[in-house]
């Protein structure tokens, strides 16, 4: 019932000139897969030549973050509006590097969520445990604050815009994935904190991805997982052949 969903992040790696010739690239690579859906989170400055390249494609290009007011006097801030006149169709939100590189609090990730709805944009939503986190046995609690923090205000109608990915901090970059059946059992429980905060029936709509170090060696185990839709690739989206093998998970 959840259609699968792999996305490329491609954080602050490629120039504009690099991104558009990369983007073309997995075009033609990619360009009989359509049975699931593939995007691509871009820095702002190549957010224009990904856009061109990709236009007509099944492929979507995301922001990797984003200011939270329409407008106004905020230098070195990009806006909702800006975004979606600029052709982005998702936005990347409350990532781990976000959150603890950039200090940004579960009330800003909030306010970045809402607005992105107000503006049109679909929402990734990055929630995950630090190490010390899981080993004190705080993983269900971390990831349900996260989660009932950033959905707050939301509509049910809302709700069922935002996807979610579930990425421990201590397996991104780092090579060490949480085992597919470690991260399932999270992700099982992230629907049973929707399923109390609406109902159901958005809990089973909701995709989650998984990320933290997916490759192609592990991606079939984790999208062979129930409660695995997707997922979030870093380092993995940045070549050619392993995203296009990600994709192509069978
Ligand atoms: P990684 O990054 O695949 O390089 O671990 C994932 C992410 O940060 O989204």
């Amino acid at each position: 019932m959840r259609r699968a969903f792999i996305a490329g992040n491609w954080k602050m790696y490629k120039t504009p000139t690099e991104a558009k010739a990369f983007a073309r690239e997995l075009r033609s690579a990619l360009a009989d897969v359509k049975d699931r859906d593939i995007l691509v989170g871009v820095s702002f400055v190549n957010i224009a030549g990904v856009v061109e390249e990709l236009k007509g494609s099944q492929i979507w290009v995301a922001a990797q973050n984003m200011y939270y007011e329409k407008e106004g006097a905020f230098t070195g801030e990009v806006s909702p509006v800006q975004l979606k006149d600029a052709g982005v169709t998702h936005v990347i939100l409350g990532h781990s590097e976000r959150r603890h590189i950039f200090g940004e609090t579960d009330e800003m990730i909030n306010k970045k969520v809402r607005a992105a709805l107000d503006h049109g944009l679909l929402p990734i939503l990055c929630v995950g445990e630090l190490l010390e986190e899981r080993e004190k046995g705080e993983t269900e609690k971390v990831c349900k604050h996260q989660v009932v923090e950033a959905y707050k205000g939301l509509s049910r109608e809302e709700a069922l815009k935002v996807t979610i990915a579930y990425e421990p901090v201590w397996a991104i970059g780092t090579g060490k994935t949480a085992t597919p059946e470690d991260a399932n059992q999270v992700h099982a429980f992230i629907r049973k904190v929707l399923a109390e905060l609406y109902d159901q029936d958005v809990a089973e709509k909701t995709c989650i991805q998984y990320g933290g170090s997916v490759k192609p060696e592990n991606i079939d185990a984790l999208m062979a997982q129930e409660h695995i839709d997707g997922a979030l690739v870093g380092g993995a989206s940045l070549k050619l052949d392993s995203f296009v093998r990600i994709v192509r998970f069978q």
